[in-house]
């Protein structure tokens, strides 16, 4: 589903971000990905976006190379793509119904469609009750919630998840996490960025450790780490 080859990216030539990334991920696979601050998390995933492109090696995302996506197809590439970030980027003044249609309409789902899919999607989420709230209405954690309907609304094949935890306590870090793994157990290939060791301990998860711009260690499924 997701292979990096050789892979290496700037923001400032000289200092690499990101250094010599050889990565495979099948479809279907849960991946945690820890480091510390700076070790390249974010641009990994920015990578993945098509937001920034790499200074060397190629990545492949199902059947697209990403170099030979032009920039005027972008946008139809990012649609098997579902992101979720810390800070949950929800629309502030759109209700949570509003939020997650919104996806729809932009790629022109039919109005019918779009009234039956999203409330499934804030049932799958437990947000049922609260389809008129904000944003500013809701808790942390139920705003993350909208925001990972939100990303897997349009049924994407991968969901990337940069921190999505970082902002919330204990109890609602392991819902947002059961929901993830949810979304991989209905078939979605999901990479998560995080910091929370002990979830990604419990888990039992790939562990992919990064440090400087360089993975340290891969874990396969199963994976116990005692630091990152
Ligand atoms: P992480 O997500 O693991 O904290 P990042 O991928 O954000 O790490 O950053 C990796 C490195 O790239 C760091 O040294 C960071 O300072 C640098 N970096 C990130 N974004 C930019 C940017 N927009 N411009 C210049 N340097 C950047
Ligand atoms: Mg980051």
């Amino acid at each position: 589903m997701i292979t990096l080859t050789d892979v290496s990216m700037s923001y400032i030539p000289g200092a690499p971000a990101l250094s010599n990334i050889n990565l495979h991920i099948d479809k279907g696979e849960f991946v945690f990905v820890v480091g510390a601050s700076g070790s390249g998390k974010s641009s990994l995933i920015k990578l993945l976006l098509k937001e920034e492109n790499p200074t060397k090696g190629e990545i492949i995302i199902g059947d697209r190379t990403l170099s030979r996506v032009r920039h005027r197809q972008i946008p139809a590439f990012r649609r098997d793509i579902g992101v979720v970030f810390q800070d949950f980027r929800l629309l502030p003044d759109r209700n949570v119904y509003e939020n997650i249609a919104f996806a729809q309409k932009v790629i022109e789902v039919p109005g019918k469609t779009i009234k039956r899919q999203v409330p499934a999607m804030l049932s799958m989420v437990g947000l049922a009750e609260k389809y008129r709230s904000f944003p500013d209405q809701l808790s942390g954690g139920e705003q993350q919630r909208v925001a990972i309907a939100r990303a897997l609304i349009n049924k994407p094949k991968i969901l990337l998840a940069d921190e999505p935890t970082g902002n919330l306590d204990a109890k609602n870090s392991w819902e947002i996490m059961r929901l993830l793994e949810e979304a991989n157990e209905r078939g979605t290939t999901v990479l998560v960025v995080t910091h929370n060791l002990e979830i990604v301990n419990a888990m039992r998860k790939r562990v992919i450790v990064m440090k400087k711009g360089v993975i340290i260690k891969d874990i396969a499924q199963g994976g116990y780490i005692d630091e990152a």
